[in-house]
């Protein structure tokens, strides 16, 4: 789909429409393999693509997983025969409620609990491990804020891999138990979410079989994500939303999503209509949302205190092209308290039955700052991105729900608790 030239020498790997990489900030590129930073200027490279023809009916005679958009994703085309977990195709739900609640006229959730680990690094997880095989790599390695620990071990542990998984040792007590669950190794690490990055980094470069899904094979891991906003438009009837809403962590799910939407036009798989871009994070966590506020270009770091950890990257990745997507599109970015991100995961679980981690309890409650601010138009047709499992974050809300009362087990004591309740 762009015009630069191509690489000196053809692929030795076959990873479906993938043709190159190219560097996002120089055009530059360089064959398929485990790179990520460009070798002219240090720039992110990112995967370059000759798509084949692909039709609507194509996709909706695949399989009900992200696999059905393997023809528009850098893997095998044989992917669905080795032992890859199955991800995509999560809930569309149509939130009237919250509609309601929040003062908008049409709004969607995309209900992304609904994948093999509960989050939608599972997408992202599977696409990595498709081309890390194809690579050559034998053990798929992650440093993590914790739901990509998660799917990693999973996807290791069902692909018949050894998995190293490096987490912050200050991560919530379930993301440890619903990672070393899967067996594998799991490393404690002293040290914020950065430290543990700038480790993965190292390893990386020491162990010639560790394929670290967000480091050194990060330009196909981050293509997964393109997933959510194929689904979308496909659950949508094949058209594009007019707003989304998406969390911010490394900033790479939001620029995908864009990347997706874009895709989908150029394809002629949708009406290219237009749509506009919102990022979400916590105030405890926001360098993304402080640059775009400022008006700049370039990120400062900060050091990450929120309850939302998922969402805790001081440094992200991705940061400048999300200001990038978001400015493009005319969009906005906003932050919210940690007091604003319990009341969001129990807005969406009071109004739609939708159980969502912190993460999902900052792109409502983002939502509701950016309606209030005029930011976000009450009359386009919205969708939100709820990525991740309430079941995980059980801390954020374990203080501030609990049972109505306790009662003897007699009919007069529930009619008098009842009676108290009202
Ligand atoms: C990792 C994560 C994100 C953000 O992902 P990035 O692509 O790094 O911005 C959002 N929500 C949840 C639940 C996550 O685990
Ligand atoms: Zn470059």
């Amino acid at each position: 789909m762009t015009l630069t030239a191509a690489p000196e020498t053809t692929s030795a790997y076959d990873l479906g429409p993938a043709r190159a990489l190219s560097c996002r900030e120089c055009g530059h590129e360089v064959p398929l393999a485990a790179e990520f930073a460009c070798p002219r200027c240090f720039g992110p490279l990112e995967v370059a693509y000759d798509f084949p023809k692909v039709t609507r009916a194509s996709i909706e005679a695949g399989p009900k997983s992200i696999w059905r958009y393997r023809d528009l994703l850098p893997v095998p085309s044989t992917v669905q025969e080795h032992r890859n977990t199955e991800p995509g195709l999560t809930r569309l739900i149509e939130a009237d409620n919250l509609a309601r609640a929040l003062g908008v006229r049409k709004l969607w959730v995309k209900d992304d609990t609904g994948n093999p680990t509960h989050s939608f690094k599972d997408r992202v997880v599977a696409v990595a491990l498709a081309a890390a095989r194809e690579l050559g790599f034998s053990v798929l390695c992650c440093p993590s804020t914790g739901n990509l620990a998660n799917a990693v071990a999973a996807a290791a542990a069902r692909a018949g891999w050894d998995s190293v998984v490096l987490i912050p040792s200050s991560l919530e007590q379930p993301k440890i138990i619903t990672t070393a669950v899967y067996g594998g190794t799991l490393l404690a690490v002293d040290g914020n979410y950065d430290d543990v990055n700038r480790l993965a980094t190292e390893l990386a470069a020491e162990h010639e079989d560790w394929a670290f899904v967000n480091v050194n094979v990060r330009p196909y891991y981050a293509e997964g994500s393109k997933t959510l906003g194929y689904e979308v438009a496909e659950q949508l009837g094949w058209r594009l939303p007019q707003q989304v809403v998406v969390p911010v962590a490394s900033g790479s799910q939001l620029t995908k999503i864009d990347k997706g939407f874009t895709e989908l036009g150029k394809l002629g798989l949708v009406e290219p209509t237009p749509y506009t871009v919102f990022g979400a994070q916590a105030t405890g966590c926001s360098p993304v949302a402080a640059a775009f506020e400022a008006g700049h270009d370039v990120i400062q770091p900060q050091k990450p205190d929120t309850i939302a950890r998922s969402l805790a990257i001081g440094n992200p990745a991705d940061g400048p092209y999300v200001l990038d997507s978001v400015r493009r599109t005319g969009g906005s970015l906003g932050h919210v308290s940690d007091a604003e991100v319990v009341a969001g995961i129990r807005l969406l679980a009071e109004t739609e039955g939708v159980f969502a981690e912190t993460a999902g309890g900052v792109t409502v409650a983002t939502t509701k700052k950016l309606l209030e601010a005029g930011k976000l138009d009450p009359d386009a047709e919205t969708v939100l991105m709820i990525t991740g499992d309430g079941l995980k974050t059980l801390d954020a809300v374990s203080g501030e729900v609990g049972p109505t009362a306790t009662v003897p087990s007699t009919s007069v004591a529930v009619r008098e608790a009842l009676a108290k309740r009202r």
